[in-house]
């Protein structure tokens, strides 16, 4: 099964404004600003946004930094092979995603 798609110039451009609007979450969270955790909610839900607007899903990297539940940064990582599961510290929603156990070479 081949899972690659081609993407348009449209698409391309959403996925540069996503990678954008995460690292700027990720500024956010270490910021000492009172407003941080709206400012990141606002950032990861415009992301989703313009990846819903342009058909392009968040890429798979950046799904694993974040709470999809309530958009916070704030996450514990636990490798458990063969899973990795996303701990949200906020509101203590769990995700599992399946380890890439293909041998790097
Ligand atoms: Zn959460």
């Amino acid at each position: 099964m081949n899972q690659e798609k081609k993407i348009n110039s449209k698409q391309k451009l959403a996925l540069e404004r996503i990678y954008r609007l995460f690292e700027l979450a990720n500024q956010m969270q270490k910021s000492t600003l009172e407003e941080k955790e709206n400012l990141t909610k606002k950032y990861l839900t415009l992301a989703k946004k313009i990846g819903e607007k342009n058909n392009v899903s968040i890429p798979k990297e950046l799904k694993k930094t974040f709470c999809k539940k309530c958009y916070s940064l704030n996450i514990k990582k636990l490798e458990q092979p063969p899973f990795l599961i996303i701990k949200c510290i906020n509101c203590k929603f769990e995700k599992k995603f399946r380890l890439d156990l293909k041998t790097s070479i």
